[in-house]
C-alpha cells in the first residue's frame, strides 16, 4: 500500500469580484471561507481518509458559506428560483454521481454522492432524487435558508440589463461554482463540484458541473479536475476529459495539460474560467484565464495557502 503525501485544492469560482472593487473586509471574508473549506478537507486526509471523503467535506463547507455560489447563496434563474447542479467522481474506478436543477438539500454534493453510491445511475433530476435524499436522511432546510439578498439584487440588475438588451458581463454577478480535488495517501484521486450556475440563466438550464468530463472528472491513471467558468464552453470542449486525454495520449504533465485546455481550448473560445487539478502523485495545478479565481491548496507538510487574483 502506498503511503505518499496527500494533496488538496479547492476553488470558490472564477467569477471573482473585480480587483478594483474588492474591499479588504470582503477579501478577508472570502479567504476565511476558503481556509475553512481547506481545513475541512485536510482534516479528512490527515486522519488517513479517502480523497472522496476529503472533496465531499471541502465542498460541503463551501456550499454552507453564502459568499460562494453553491448551496446556501446560490444564484437565481430568470424565474427567481435557485436550481443547483452538483457532482462527484472517484478516480479509483471512475464511479460518479450527479444531480441537476435541484432545490432542497442543504448540500447538493451529498445528493450527488448518494446517486453515485446507491443508484445504478450517473445523473438524476426531479422529485424522485429529492425523495431519495430525504429518505437517506439528508438535511433539507427551510427554503429561505438558501436566500441571500446580494444574489437577489444581482438578479434584478441582470434582468434590468436583459430588458435593455445589454449583456451582463460582470463576472462577480454572473458566475461562481465551488469545487475540490484531492489525492489521498494511497494515491487515489477524486473531484467534487457544486454550483447555482449563472445569475439569470433560463429555468431548466444545466451547466458543466454535473457533466462528467466537462466540469468534473477523476481517474487515478491521469488526474482529478474541477472546473469553474462559462459552463457551455466547458461542455463543448469537454474540458475535464480533455485534460485527462492529453495526459493519457500525449504524456503531458497535469500542469501542462490543464494549462493548455484553460488557456487555449477554453480561453480562445469565449470560455472564461479555470480549473483545479491534481494527479495521482499529488501534483497540483490551478490555472485560470479570468481576472481571478477564489482558490486554495495544501500539500502534506506545507501550510495551506489561499489566493484570489493572479498574485
Ligand atoms: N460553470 C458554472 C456553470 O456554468 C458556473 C461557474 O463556474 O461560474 O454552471
Amino acid at each position: 500500500m502506498t503511503n505518499q503525501p496527500y494533496a488538496l485544492a479547492i476553488h470558490g469560482g472564477a467569477g471573482t469580484i473585480l480587483k478594483s472593487t474588492m474591499t479588504p473586509e470582503r477579501e478577508a471574508a472570502y479567504k476565511a471561507g476558503l481556509h475553512a473549506a481547506l481545513k475541512a478537507g485536510e482534516d479528512v486526509l490527515r486522519a488517513g481518509g479517502s480523497a472522496v471523503d476529503a472533496v465531499t467535506a471541502s465542498v460541503c463547507a463551501l456550499e454552507d458559506e453564502p459568499l460562494f455560489n453553491a448551496g446556501r447563496g446560490a444564484v437565481f434563474t430568470t424565474a427567481g428560483r435557485q436550481e443547483m447542479d452538483a457532482s462527484i467522481m472517484d478516480g479509483r474506478d471512475r464511479s460518479t454521481g450527479a444531480v441537476a436543477g435541484v432545490f432542497g438539500p442543504k448540500n447538493p454534493v451529498l445528493l450527488a454522492r448518494l446517486v453515485m453510491e446507491t443508484t445504478p445511475h450517473v445523473c438524476m433530476i426531479g422529485d424522485h432524487v429529492l425523495e431519495l435524499g430525504r429518505k437517506a436522511g439528508l438535511e433539507f432546510p427551510e427554503a429561505d435558508y438558501f436566500f441571500t439578498q446580494a444574489r437577489w439584487d444581482a438578479l434584478q440588475d441582470t434582468l434590468a440589463m436583459q430588458a435593455k438588451g445589454e449583456d451582463d458581463d460582470d463576472p462577480a454577478r454572473r458566475h461562481g461554482t465551488v469545487g475540490a480535488v484531492a489525492c489521498d495517501r494511497q494515491g487515489n484521486v477524486a473531484a467534487a463540484t457544486s454550483t447555482g450556475g449563472w445569475t439569470g440563466k433560463m429555468p431548466g438550464r444545466v451547466g458543466d458541473t454535473p457533466m462528467p468530463g466537462a466540469g468534473n472528472f477523476a481517474e487515478n491513471a491521469t488526474c482529478a479536475v474541477s472546473g469553474t467558468g462559462h459552463g457551455e464552453v466547458f461542455i463543448r470542449y469537454t474540458a475535464g476529459a480533455e485534460i485527462a486525454a492529453r495526459m493519457r495520449h500525449r504524456g503531458e504533465s497535469v500542469i501542462d495539460a490543464a494549462r493548455h485546455v484553460v488557456m487555449q481550448d477554453l480561453g480562445q473560445n469565449d470560455g472564461s474560467g479555470g480549473v483545479i487539478a491534481v494527479d495521482a502523485k499529488g501534483v497540483l495545478t490551478l490555472p485560470f484565464n479570468s481576472e481571478g479565481m477564489y482558490r486554495g491548496w495544501v500539500q502534506e507538510g506545507t501550510a495551506p495557502e489561499v489566493a484570489i487574483y493572479d498574485e
